[in-house]
C-alpha cells in the first residue's frame, strides 16, 4: 500500500494551481496521478520514464501486451514523438484537436518501450479538459495514462470510481468532477493512406468522414474471428459486479425478459433511456439518459452502481449505434455476457 494523495480541484485558482503543480512534480519523479480528461478519468506516469510505466501496468493490473496512449499538451510535443504526420492527421488535428481523438502513428521512440508494448507506432492524445491541460503544461513530459480502473473493470467517470478502484495503489488522485463524453477517445491507425478506427469512441466515424472523406473500421471490431489490430480490443472489458444481458428491443420485450428473470429468483436492475425506463415496473431501474450522448457520459456510473450485494443480473437496453451510439454500443456488448438480439 502507498499513501494516495487526493486534491479537490474546487473553485479556489490558489488552491488548484497548487495542487495541480504538486501532481506535477509526483509525475516527473517517477510517480502515478489520476487525473480527469473530458473522456474519462486517466492514470498517468512519465512516458519517458519506463520504471513509472511499469507502475501504471502493475496498480491496474493491466496486461503487458496492451500499450498506453501518450497525452501531451500541444501538437509541437506530439510531433516530437513521431516520425512524420501523413497530411490527413494534419486536418484531424485542425479539426479535433484538442480532444477525445487517439492518432496512432509511427513511433520514434521517444517514449520508453513499455508504452507502447514493444509495437513500432504510439498512440497519441491531446485531452480537452483544463485540469489535464494545466497537467500536461507543467510536467513537461508526454505523460502515459490509461483509463483509471482496475483492468477488465468499468472506466472511471469520476474520482469516487478512481478512488473505489486505485487509493493505495496510486500516488496521487486530481479531482476535478465527473468527465463529460463518459466514454474514451476514438483511437484511429494513421500509419496507412486511409485512416481505420480500432476502437470508438467520443469522435464519431461520421465526423472523421466529414473531414478526410473515406474511414475504414479495423474487422477485428466486428467480427469476432478477426483479431483487432488494437491489442486492448480482444480483453473482457467494463465488467460490472454481476452479469449483464443486453437486450434489443421494444420496452415490452425487455420487461418480458426481466419478468422471466424475477420468476427464476433473480433480483434484477435495469439500466435503460430515459423513455424506456418509464415504461418499465416492478424493477429497480436507473434512467441513463434522454440522449446517446447522456447515456454515453451516464453509461460507466450505471454499470458500477448495481453491486452483487443488490442484484442478481443487470438488464440493460440495447441502443442505437449511430453516432457516439457506436462507442456505447461496442462497451456494453464487452461487457456483457449475454445479448439477446
Ligand atoms: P485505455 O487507455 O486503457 O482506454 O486503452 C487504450 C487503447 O488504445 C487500447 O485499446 C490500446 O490497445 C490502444 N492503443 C494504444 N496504443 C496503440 C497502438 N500503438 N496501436 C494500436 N492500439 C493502441
Ligand atoms: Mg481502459
Amino acid at each position: 500500500m502507498i499513501e494516495t494523495k487526493r486534491w479537490n480541484i474546487r473553485n479556489d485558482q490558489v488552491y488548484n494551481k497548487h495542487a495541480i503543480e504538486e501532481a506535477a512534480r509526483l509525475l516527473k519523479s517517477g510517480k502515478t496521478v489520476a487525473f480527469p480528461t473530458e473522456t474519462v478519468y486517466g492514470l498517468g506516469a512519465d512516458a519517458t520514464n519506463e520504471a513509472a510505466v511499469a507502475k501504471i501496468f502493475k496498480a491496474k493490473g493491466r496486461p503487458q501486451d496492451n500499450p498506453l496512449i501518450a497525452h501531451v499538451a500541444t501538437v509541437e510535443q506530439l510531433r516530437r514523438l513521431v516520425d512524420n504526420l501523413p497530411a490527413y492527421v494534419e486536418n484531424l488535428i485542425n479539426v479535433f484537436t484538442p480532444g477525445p481523438l487517439t492518432f496512432v502513428l509511427k513511433s520514434n521512440g521517444a517514449c520508453a518501450a513499455n508504452v507502447t508494448a514493444g509495437l513500432s507506432t504510439i498512440g497519441v492524445r491531446i485531452p480537452d479538459h483544463p485540469v489535464a491541460h494545466k497537467l500536461l503544461q507543467l510536467a513537461d513530459v508526454p505523460v502515459a495514462a490509461p483509463s483509471a480502473n482496475v483492468s477488465g473493470r468499468p472506466s472511471p467517470t469520476n474520482a469516487e470510481h478512481v478512488w473505489e478502484d486505485l487509493h493505495g495503489k496510486i500516488a496521487g488522485l486530481l479531482d476535478g468532477g465527473p468527465t463529460g463524453v463518459g466514454v474514451e477517445s476514438t483511437v484511429i491507425d494513421c500509419t496507412q493512406d486511409i485512416p481505420i478506427i480500432l476502437r470508438p469512441g467520443g469522435v464519431t466515424k461520421q465526423q472523421l468522414e466529414s473531414v478526410v472523406g473515406t474511414v475504414m473500421i479495423d474487422p477485428g471490431l466486428a467480427h469476432e474471428k478477426e483479431k483487432p489490430k488494437s491489442p486492448g480490443m480482444k480483453y473482457r472489458h467494463y465488467s460490472p459486479e454481476v452479469p449483464l444481458m443486453l437486450v434489443a428491443g421494444t420496452a415490452a420485450r425487455i420487461q418480458a425478459n426481466i419478468d422471466e428473470q424475477q420468476i427464476k429468483g433473480n433480483r434484477v436492475g435495469v439500466l435503460a433511456s430515459e423513455q424506456v425506463a418509464k415504461q418499465l415496473h416492478h424493477v429497480e431501474v436507473r434512467s441513463l439518459g434522454a440522449n446517446l450522448h447522456e447515456i454515453a457520459s451516464n453509461l460507466y456510473d450505471g454499470l458500477r452502481a448495481f453491486k452483487q450485494r443488490d442484484v442478481d443480473v443487470i438488464i440493460c437496453e440495447a441502443f442505437s449505434e449511430d453516432g457516439i451510439g457506436q462507442a456505447v454500443m461496442n462497451r456494453l456488448k464487452k461487457a456483457a455476457s449475454r445479448i439477446i438480439r
